[in-house]
């Protein structure tokens, strides 16, 4: 058995293809346009600077506490699967004899309630970075004024 795993949680975007993020920095949130796998166009980069404020972060830091909040309820099943099958693997290393019967009657669950569908509303509005104009985001209307290219951080007005 593994040590590690990983379940794969999908998180809906906007009609646009965008996906809503919130910086760990600012708190604020914006969305970012989601490439297909393997897009050409999306941009191979080991960070992502926040359009809101300008501050980068690495690409695994701009979750929303609502998306994170879905993605433990939408793994609990796979998790308890794992745990129950570990458990499993360990009973059966117990060998059984006639004076000593191992038999496992418990299941363990997380008995976390598997959540709601996550709805992605189309708001916002998109902006393109001049600089970089293969990956647009979304920021609320009153935000355009100076918006920061997520891809290189330079500032830009929408
Ligand atoms: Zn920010
Ligand atoms: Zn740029």
């Amino acid at each position: 058995m593994n040590d590690e795993f990983s379940v794969p949680v999908s998180v809906p975007l906007d009609a646009d293809g965008f996906l809503r993020r919130e910086c760990p920095n600012c708190e604020e949130e914006f969305k970012w346009f989601s490439h297909a796998e393997g897009d050409p166009d999306a941009e191979p980069v080991d960070q992502y600077f926040c359009p809101r404020c300008g501050q980068g972060a690495g690409l695994d830091s701009w979750w929303t506490p609502a998306q994170l909040d879905y993605a433990s309820g939408a793994a609990a099943p796979a998790v308890d699967d794992f745990i129950n099958n570990a458990l499993d693997d360990v009973f059966k290393g117990l060998k059984s004899n006639k004076h000593f019967k191992v038999t496992r009657t418990g299941h363990y669950s997380s008995e976390i309630p598997t959540p709601e569908p996550l709805h992605e509303p189309n708001d916002m509005v998109i902006v393109e970075p001049p600089c970089h104009p293969s990956e647009p985001v979304k920021v609320p209307e009153d935000a355009t004024g100076r918006v920061y290219c997520l891809v290189c951080g330079s500032p830009f007005a929408a």
